[in-house]
């Protein structure tokens, strides 16, 4: 049988004191994709998030990774890996001990994998991770996530406040390594061209409800011909 919807949401709402900043969102989108969840600052991009991750408990509708309940079936939560958009490490530890302390913490950890990925960025195991770019902390944050071997990697903003080379370089290396271990992406923008041209499933979200969700190539198909010589705009 088919596998389940990586992620999907149903009726979605979620409110912070009366504000709801999802309401009514609703979207399924299929495992192996890489998806842009995207939209303007305040659209609920990191709320729609932080609730697949299960950091917020939804007050309306559902949120399911692999068809598992997000709020109460903690084995789905295992199977996903966050990188918050502050990309939070410790300082004063060397990439070594991050890595380290990443395998205390999780059993499925893959250390053979994470310092592999290291070594190949060349980011040095002895550095501190408070003296490291921002393009290397990016790098370790994510290799940390892919590290737990995730089915569903999620990305909040994952190339804010980088410079135009680090972002290149972070977008290259982490389509690089999901091409080979074919985990399902989920990451956010408010810069649609940030990730259209390396995503194949586009999320547009606005007002805290999904405006749109469907393959790239089709969505685009559909613009091609809406407003080409015989389309409507
Ligand atoms: P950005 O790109 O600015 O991060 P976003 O699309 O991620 O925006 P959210 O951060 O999810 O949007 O915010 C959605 C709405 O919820 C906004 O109106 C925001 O002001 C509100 N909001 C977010 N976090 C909180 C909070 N902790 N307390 C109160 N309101 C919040």
């Amino acid at each position: 049988p088919a596998e389940r919807p990586a992620f999907e949401t149903t009726g979605l709402g979620v409110r912070y004191r009366r504000n709801w900043a999802l309401r009514d969102c609703t979207v399924s989108v299929p495992a192996g994709r890489v998806v842009a969840l995207v939209g303007p600052n305040g659209a609920g991009k990191t709320t729609l998030l932080h609730t697949l991750v299960g950091l917020l408990r939804p007050d309306a509708g559902v949120a399911r990774l692999f068809g598992g309940d997000v709020a109460s079936d903690e084995n789905m939560l295992a199977r996903m890996a966050f990188v918050a958009q502050d990309k939070p490490l410790y300082d004063y530890f060397t990439v070594a001990e991050m890595l380290r302390f990443g395998r205390e913490l999780n059993p499925r950890w893959d250390g053979d994998f994470a310092r592999a990925r290291v070594n190949g960025l060349g980011i040095p195991l002895s550095r501190k991770v408070g003296k490291l770019s921002g393009g290397q902390r990016a790098q370790v944050a994510i290799t940390m996530a892919l590290a737990k071997r995730p089915d569903l990697l999620v990305l909040d903003e994952p190339l804010a406040s980088l410079d135009p080379l680090a972002r290149d370089d972070v977008m290259r290396a982490l389509m690089g390594t999901v091409a080979e271990t074919g985990t399902t992406v989920l990451m956010s923008s408010h810069v649609v061209s940030d990730l259209v041209d390396t995503c194949d499933w586009l999320v547009v979200l606005n007002g805290g409800q999904v405006q749109v969700s469907g393959d790239i190539d089709e969505l685009l198909a559909c613009h091609r011909v809406l407003s080409g010589p015989a389309g409507l705009a």
